[in-house]
């Protein structure tokens, strides 16, 4: 037994929950229970306009009835907002973070004219690439301060082009070059809220999380959190990523594919078939016993060398 372990899992009241929530919540509640940790819930809801009223209640509703048992208060991260506001003064303090002015099109405009320069040049590579997550990588317009005349939207933070590399225990070595790969990242968005990767990075430290267990959706955005960790002075957790659960059409199950919420009256139903998709060789019978018997054999037979780094099998076509 490890001492010290303590884990979380943190969904944001988008919606109610579905079956790849639940995967991760099983993978990093059963990580933290066999290894005698403590297992914490904190409520994503920072981004307030994607809220949904009453999701983060029909969450907590579902996990109770899932058999869930989570450590102390919930945190929540609308309640958070003084600490992320201090942490975005620490990094300003420290010449980490700088204000931009750019809107969204004028960096997607920035992008594309440095895409026909490159292709007028006839270069082989395009110099702007799609950033990881799908956005595009900021040209650095603001890096060295705001063009005259123009004010501060949003702030960045200043990343370097080195390495930052970590060991996966599920996925193995992850490296990124955040300059290349991501560019200078938002901390504080232009509408005034507190972006994702600040908070998740303030309240993992503020939670002294040692060990975070997640979907591998969120893989690309560990080095930026590793990033953050050391401009703030934060130690750095382990990590585990889990295989995404997709549907039959290889999509990530989200609200925007439209994925089921989970069925409370197939608690035991859906535990089984989580554990499944984690690799488990949980007995087929269990699927039609009690959800506390369900927990009782995941307990003693967690092996979490057996998860697969991706999906064997989509979500709904587990047997
Ligand atoms: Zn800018």
């Amino acid at each position: 037994m490890k001492p010290n372990y303590r884990g979380r899992f943190a969904p944001s009241p988008t919606g109610p929950l579905h079956f790849g929530s639940l995967v991760a919540a099983v993978g990093s509640y059963l990580d933290a229970r066999t290894q005698g940790g403590e297992w914490l819930l904190r409520m994503e809801d920072v981004d307030t306009p994607r809220n949904v009223p009453g999701a983060a209640e029909h969450i907590l509703a579902t996990l109770e009835a899932f058999g869930f048992e989570w450590d102390g208060p919930v945190l929540w991260q609308s309640q958070r907002l003084a600490a992320y506001a201090e942490a975005l003064a620490q990094l300003q303090a420290a010449g980490l973070a700088y204000g931009c002015a750019c809107s969204r099109k004028e960096i997607a405009d920035s992008a594309s004219q440095e895409m026909i320069q490159a292709a007028s040049q006839a270069t082989t590579r395009a110099t702007i690439q799609p950033a990881i997550d799908g956005g595009l990588i900021y040209p650095g317009t603001c890096r060295d301060g705001l063009p005259a005349g123009r004010s501060a939207r949003a702030w960045r933070l200043r990343v370097s082009d080195e390495e930052i590399a970590f060991t996966d225990r599920v996925q193995g070595r992850v490296a990124q070059r955040l300059a290349r790969d991501v560019g200078d990242f938002v901390l504080h968005r232009a509408d005034g809220l507190f972006a994702y990767q600040l908070a998740v990075t303030v309240d993992d430290d503020f939670q002294g999380i040692s060990d975070i267990v997640r979907g591998a959706d969120l893989l690309a955005s560990t080095p930026r959190q590793i990033w953050l960790q050391r401009c703030l002075g934060f130690a750095e957790p382990r990590y585990a990523h889990l295989p995404v659960a997709t549907n039959a059409a290889g999509e990530k199950l989200s609200k925007q594919t439209l994925a089921p919420a989970l069925d409370v009256t197939k608690a035991a139903y859906s535990l089984v078939r989580a554990l499944q998709f984690l690799g488990q060789p949980v007995p087929e019978a269990l699927a039609r016993a009690s959800v506390k018997e369900v927990w009782a054999w995941a307990r003693e037979h967690w092996r979490f060398p057996l998860i697969p780094p991706v999906a064997t099998i989509a979500w709904p076509l587990l047997p």
